[in-house]
């Protein structure tokens, strides 16, 4: 391990970098996987290997199952008084962990540490919400229309849950989804991206040790993740498949979940547009792009992806948000200083330079940023493109980096048609002082998540989730338990 790593970590956080990780964590403890095979995690910030992890297999997914379907009776009998209090304790014990969590997520994941920090504590408000919903879960009671009887209705735990996460929020994507599923009374199988298997591993550690029962949450990492994930489907006792990735993952996921008509919450991609009207507060907007554009080096779904701003503060806003950008320090994830750490991986890096270049061939002009950096990380440089023609491909995809392309528009059904120009349907971002302008708008963007003179919007009250081909429920606030619930309705003679 790097020295001005282990000098950040504290002795259990080096353990599970260098020891832990060769191991799976089923029915409550460090198992042996099925075979010696092992995949390297590495640090985006020079393509250094930092951990071995166990390679799980199908078998050892299996396993995972069973010790989810043994834990089953036991957890949902649980009052929820005492599921709340293990949640809750889950809650202060990822504050009292913060630090070694931000290095761990940072190293993996390259993020600044200051991202890494504010996603810890956004991860440990899941525990908090769900700790105080488990004590919520609604039910109805009602006389039938015509007397005949009562109708009751109550909910149950859903079943099994496999939850499937990406590697841009290691531990957020993750508490999002084991925080409502404890809460709701499931047991679960958390298969965390190959790219971040660290944080997930320290997350079952302080579930468990919070008090949750062997089986309660079991880990698998693998790096043959279609593999492993399909045999759980085939399975059959996997009752609920709640997965955040890319689009094309997901319907893959969709079409298998099908075929066992697996209850499934989908967290998709998206591609949102960060519309600047030119009555809006120029200032405020350009925090809020810096905001919505820049968290994690552009690499949230909820980016903004497309800058459309109006004519008459098109040119102002675009050469201030270039002079914004070019003065954001890249740098290694972990060192204080940085503002942008390195992309996932070299794949993601020649991705965001081929849009870049192609938006520049079709007529794109560079106002800061573009071409590489020299480095052997997978570092890309903040960047601002104006005049981006409508066609091009870095408006219709996700571009997962740190480059704000601008596009300019006229009249307010243009800015409309121009951001809903997508198959994506996750979030938008409007500045505007005219209130009333703001929330028509608001009402006709196909998104699940507008953001009115705000650069952010995700909070764990708040429903998160997306239309279209971004997704399907919503996870947090007071919908995010529903998702692992089953509504039971019961007939009664009085
Ligand atoms: P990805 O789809 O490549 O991988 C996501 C997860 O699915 C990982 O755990 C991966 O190992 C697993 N996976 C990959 N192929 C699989 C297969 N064939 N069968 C089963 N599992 C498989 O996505 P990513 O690159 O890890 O994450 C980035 C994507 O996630 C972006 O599209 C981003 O928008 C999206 N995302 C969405 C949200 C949201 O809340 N809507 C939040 C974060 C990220």
């Amino acid at each position: 391990m790097a020295s001005d790593l282990a000098d950040l970590l504290s002795d259990s956080a080096a353990a599970l970098i260098e020891g832990t990780p060769k191991r799976l964590f089923i029915g409550g403890c460090w198992v042996t996987p099925a075979s010696e095979d092992r995949f390297d995690v590495d640090d985006p910030a020079d393509g250094t290997i930092i951990a071995g992890v166990a390679d799980g297999s199908p078998a050892d997914a299996i396993k995972c199952i069973d010790a989810a379907e043994a834990a089953a009776s036991t957890w949902s009998s649980h009052s929820p008084r005492s599921r709340s209090d293990i949640l809750m304790e889950c809650f202060h014990a990822m504050h009292r962990r913060a630090e070694d969590l931000a290095v761990l997520i940072s190293v993996e994941s390259g993020k600044a540490l200051t991202d890494a920090r504010a996603e810890v504590s956004y991860a440990a408000e899941f525990f908090r919400w769900f700790a105080e919903e488990a004590v919520r879960i609604p039910g109805d009671l009602g006389l039938a229309p015509f007397g005949t009887g009562r109708i009751a209705v109550q909910h149950q735990p859903v079943g099994i849950s496999l939850l499937i996460t990406p590697w841009n929020f290691p531990a957020a994507m993750a508490a999002r989804k084991i925080a409502p599923a404890l809460a709701a009374g499931c047991t679960c199988i958390l298969k965390p991206a190959a790219e971040t298997p660290l944080t997930a591993l320290a997350l079952a550690e302080i579930v468990h040790e919070a008090g949750a029962p062997p089986g309660t949450l079991n880990v698998l990492t693998t790096s043959r993740p279609a593999e492993a994930v399909k045999v759980m489907l085939d399975d059959g006792r996997i009752r609920k498949l709640s997965f955040t990735g890319s689009t094309s993952v997901g319907k893959l996921l969709l079409r298998q979940a099908a075929e066992h008509v697996v209850n499934c919450s989908m967290e998709l991609g998206g591609n949102a547009p960060f519309i600047v009207f030119d009555d809006a507060d120029i200032d405020a907007a350009l925090n809020g792009a810096l905001t919505a554009k820049m968290r994690n080096a552009g690499e949230t779904c909820i980016a903004a992806n497309r800058f459309l701003v109006q004519s008459d503060v098109y040119e102002a806003f675009a050469a201030k948000l270039a002079e914004r950008m070019n003065r954001i320090v890249v740098g290694r994830g972990r060192y204080t200083a940085t503002e942008c750490g390195p992309l996932i991986s070299k794949n993601a890096l020649e991705k965001v330079s081929t849009l870049v270049d192609q938006a520049a061939v079709h007529g794109g002009r560079i106002l800061t940023g573009g071409g590489t950096l020299e480095s052997d990380g997978y570092y890309y440089p903040p960047t601002v493109i104006a005049d981006v023609d409508p066609g091009s491909e870095i408006l219709n995809r996700e571009i997962f980096g740190p480059v704000a392309p601008l596009v300019r528009f006229d009249s307010e059904d243009q800015a409309i048609r121009l951001a809903n120009d997508t198959e994506y349907g996750l979030a938008a971002y409007i500045f505007t002082r005219d209130v009333q302008k703001g929330l028509r708008v608001a009402d006709r963007i196909d998104a699940g998540m507008v953001a009115i003179n705000r650069g952010s919007l995700s909070d764990v009250a708040a429903p998160f989730g997306g239309m279209k081909h971004s997704g399907i429920g919503r996870e947090g606030g007071t919908y995010g338990i529903l998702e692992y619930l089953e509504t039971k309705y019961i007939s009664i003679s009085w």
